[in-house]
């Protein structure tokens, strides 16, 4: 087997970014993807239409040349549009400049078109419906499934990389291998999608350029914009408990339940009730692991190595920072495969952590915190705070969405801005009350300056 071919289990938005990676490298790269072509199929329907893309994600494609087909997709989003019980709107920015933007793209169409152009580079090519079931380590080869006939067989490998998904088997392998740690913490939220159609014209029938949000403390409908005009809606709330997906299980609790608490978005739901009991209940949860590799035979990035909860919007935005590091060091430590493997790890794995513990207590910030005052004020004085000393104190929302320091930075300066907001927000209403004086003092004896 020759050191220039790569397999790669899964095709999903990492595994097709990674194959324009390699096979740009000259790699020869075979991806072996469970699901069929979704490119001939649509096997999209209820489950995460659209995500927000961010700088973290955008510069891995602008590095692999795909942002000029990529930019079309984008519908720029510049805050959070919240919703109110009376359907009252007020838009929180999510940055202070213009280009303080995230953008909705359609999960499918980014995953299409990185798909293709791996394939157009000529030497890749992915089998569709063909599971991988585990790895044979001692005789190098992959144990796979034909999906359409359910055929069993063994293929010969030189390397494998994982971007097999949350639930990935490339991680139960190199798990039995090496009896590391795993932790799979399931979250006791689920989600459901649901859809606001364009207008008859086919205008948006809200504010385009916003993430719309109706946080009702416990729970949470979001909704993201569409190229069609169309809003792809998300349904947030408890798997149990009074307001849930066990306790909402009829059509009457459920239009009940939409009217009380969201009736502006319900009366743009045309297909409420069709959605929510066709649509699947989509379940949640962190998974951390280590190693992420075993000797120099197998790798796994993306979800497979980090799946997090979606409410910082990072998981793709992360897999994405996972090929562009791991393409660097295979520019710096070439064909020492095991110091490639090991060295990505070393460099993404306290980050997958770090955005894995942000996209929980975003959570709690998207359906609760953003209601409160005192959270208002803390992140109005976070902008000025920025505004004044740039180089030492960014809003950690923007730190993660518009900077590509690392994720474990952005954490542990966030820990400590935090600490200094609440201090200067103590005893105010206003932040024309901030002293601002102690927060000069604060910020440079507790923040160094950012080297980006
Ligand atoms: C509701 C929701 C909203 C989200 N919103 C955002 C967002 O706004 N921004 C963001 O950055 N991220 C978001 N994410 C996270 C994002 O979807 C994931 O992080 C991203 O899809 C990970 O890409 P991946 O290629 O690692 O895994 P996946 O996208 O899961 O792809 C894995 C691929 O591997 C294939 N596969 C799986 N097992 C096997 C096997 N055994 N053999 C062969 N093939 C296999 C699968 O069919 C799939 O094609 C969201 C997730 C959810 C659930």
């Amino acid at each position: 087997m020759s050191d220039k071919n790569i397999t790669l289990i899964g095709a999903g938005l990492v595994g097709s970014l990674l194959a324009v990676y390699l096979a740009r490298r000259g790699f020869n790269v075979e991806i072996f993807e469970r699901r069929p072509d979704m490119r001939k199929e649509n096997i999209s329907a209820g489950r995460s239409i659209n995500l927000a893309l961010a700088n973290r994600g955008i510069y891995p494609l602008q590095q692999a040349g795909l942002m000029d087909h990529v930019s079309p997709m984008l519908t720029p989003m510049k805050g959070r549009m919240i919703h109110d019980k009376s359907g009252n709107q007020s838009l929180q920015p999510y940055g202070q400049r213009p280009e303080e933007v995230i953008y909705s793209v359609s999960r499918a169409d980014l995953n299409k078109l990185c798909m293709t152009q791996a394939e157009q580079l000529g030497n890749v090519s992915i089998r569709f419906n063909q599971r991988c079931e585990s790895i044979d380590f001692d005789n190098n080869e992959l144990l796979l499934v034909d999906e359409e006939n359910g055929n069993q067989y063994r293929h010969t490998f030189t390397r494998v990389i994982g971007t097999d998904g949350s639930a990935s088997a490339i991680r139960e392998s190199i798990q039995q291998k090496q009896n590391g740690k795993n932790s799979v913490e399931p979250l006791d939220h689920s989600y459901k999608e649901l859809c606001i159609p364009p207008s008859p014209n086919g205008d948006f029938q809200m504010e385009p350029n916003a993430l719309h949000i109706w946080p009702r403390g416990g729970y949470m409908v979001i909704a993201l914009p569409n190229i069609d005009g169309s809003f792809t809606v998300t349904l947030f709330m408890p798997n149990e408990g009074p307001v849930s997906f066990e306790s909402i299980k009829d059509k009457t609790s459920l239009e009940t339940f939409f009217a009380e608490q969201f009736p502006d978005a319900k009366a743009l739901l045309p297909d409420l009730e069709y959605d929510y009991f066709n649509n699947p209940t989509g379940r949640l949860a962190t998974v951390r692991t280590s190693p992420w590799y075993y000797q120099d035979k197998a790798l796994l990035l993306g979800d497979a190595a980090h799946a997090i909860v979606p409410f910082h919007g990072q998981g793709m935005n992360c897999g994405f920072e996972d090929v562009w590091d791991f393409d660097q060091c295979i520019e710096q430590f070439g064909d020492d495969w095991q110091q490639v493997f090991a060295e990505t790890e070393k460099r993404r794995i306290d980050n997958g952590n770090a955005i894995a513990d942000m996209a929980l207590e975003n959570y709690i910030e998207m359906r609760d915190s953003v209601n409160d005052a005192r959270y208002l004020l803390k992140k109005q004085l976070s902008f000025e705070l920025e505004k004044r000393w740039p180089n030492h104190f960014i809003p950690r929302y923007s730190m993660v969405m518009f900077h590509r320091l690392p994720y474990s930075e952005a954490f542990q300066r966030g820990k400590i801005q935090n600490r200094i907001l609440d201090e200067l927000t103590e005893n105010i209403t206003d932040i024309k009350q901030c002293d601002m004086e102690k927060a000069q003092h604060l910020i440079m004896r507790k923040l160094p300056e950012i080297i980006s």
